[in-house]
């Protein structure tokens, strides 16, 4: 039996920063993740995409936020399981949870969080006959290394934030990019939209809308990709087609733990503490929703702090929680270590 004062389900960059910011409250937490790494979404779906809305960080890649995170909690000793999917949940009489992964190991805590993001990663996929023989052949949902595009004919698919992302960060690299989508508009940020617009303009990429990939062609590997383009059919040579449809969240067996869930996501309490109807259970981060909630990581990291507080005030029902900024206090690990702002010494000059 593994035990902690926080157990967090879900190793994204929400779980990994309130693992800190239960370390500054004494409280010592263990993450257990499907994947065989931390860095939910960040690692597996976007690591070398810069990411712009980080307080302090004007560009930071997915990749190198999660490394940072990773090293800012590693001084509370967090515990992992990875490679296991969190499965059921038992009540004890006392109020603390055992939860069982899908392969068995038991963990024990007073406080359970729910931080699993998207649930299982699910992309949607196009829906014609034939993409799967392609799949890892030319053919992917994701992208992790932007490198392998580079001097490539690449075709995204899709109308949302990720296929204008992405069609203007491979622009830069590939030998020809094409955007396929659907419908004349576009579902992303208006931004994107200018910037992918002023890419068509300057010839930089192909852009073919109202369209629909229909078929792929290849020996071994993907060669063709053909487009319907209201009553034309286009041939286009490629060597990577990338449909990015967005994902479908899954909450697998969580959804049977008795959580109040509204549309494949668990309600919290947000006036308060983010904690579900089950007392002793939050849920912070993508997975969880309240009026207003947007999913990102700022919100996910204010989330987290709130957490801890009011699980602190839970496993220490006698202590007064006192907040302390860590410019005073430090930061001390749980080995005694302390780390703590050198106080600047201004020396006026004669
Ligand atoms: C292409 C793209 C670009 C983005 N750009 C930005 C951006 O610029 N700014 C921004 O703020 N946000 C951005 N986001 C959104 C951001 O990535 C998410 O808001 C963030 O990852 C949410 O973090 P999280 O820790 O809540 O969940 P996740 O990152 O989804 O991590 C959840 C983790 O929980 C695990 N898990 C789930 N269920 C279980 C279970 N039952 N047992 C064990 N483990 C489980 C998953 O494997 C996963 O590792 C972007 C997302 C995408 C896809």
């Amino acid at each position: 039996m593994i035990k902690s004062d926080i157990l967090i389900i879900g190793a994204g960059p929400v779980g990994l920063f309130a693992v800190f910011e239960a370390g500054l409250l004494k409280m010592k937490c263990h993450l257990i993740d499907i994947l065989p790494k931390p860095g939910g979404q960040c690692i597996e779906l976007y690591p070398k995409k810069p990411i712009y809305d980080i307080p302090g960080y004007p560009e930071i890649l997915a990749g190198d936020l999660i490394d940072n995170l990773l090293k800012q909690c590693s001084q509370f000793e967090p515990g992992f399981t990875l490679g296991e999917k969190a499965d059921k949940l038992e009540k004890q009489n006392d109020g603390s949870f055992i939860v069982t992964t899908n392969k068995g190991t038991k963990h024990h805590a007073p406080i359970v969080v729910i931080a699993g993001g998207l649930g299982g990663f699910q992309p949607r996929k196009p829906n014609f006959d034939g993409i799967e023989s392609f799949e890892e052949k030319g053919v992917s949902y994701f992208i992790k290394e932007p490198n392998i595009y580079i001097d490539k004919n690449v075709i995204i698919s899709g109308g949302g934030d990720s296929a204008l992302d992405w069609t203007i960060e491979l622009s830069k690299v590939a030998k020809k990019l094409t955007l396929v989508h659907r419908r004349n508009e576009f579902r992303g940020a208006s931004d994107s939209v200018d910037k992918v617009q002023k890419l068509k303009d300057e010839n930089k990429i192909n852009l073919i809308t109202p369209a629909e990939v229909f078929k792929l062609e290849g020996t071994d590997y993907l060669e063709k990709v053909f487009v319907k383009k209201e009553n034309e059919e286009i041939e286009l040579s490629a060597d990577f087609f990338i449909p990015l449809f967005g994902l479908t969240p899954k909450l697998g067996s969580i959804s049977d733990w008795g959580l109040e869930i509204e549309k494949n996501s668990i309600k919290v309490n947000n006036s308060l503490d983010y904690q579900t109807n089950i007392p002793g259970i939050f849920a912070i981060g993508d997975i969880n929703t309240y009026p207003g909630k947007l999913n990102l990581i700022l919100c996910g990291f204010h989330e987290a702090a709130l957490m801890c507080q009011a699980a602190f005030k839970i496993i220490n029902p006698d202590k007064k929680f006192i907040l302390k900024y860590t410019t005073v206090s430090g930061v001390a690990g749980f080995d005694g270590s302390l780390k703590k702002a050198e106080a600047s010494v201004v020396k006026s000059i004669k």
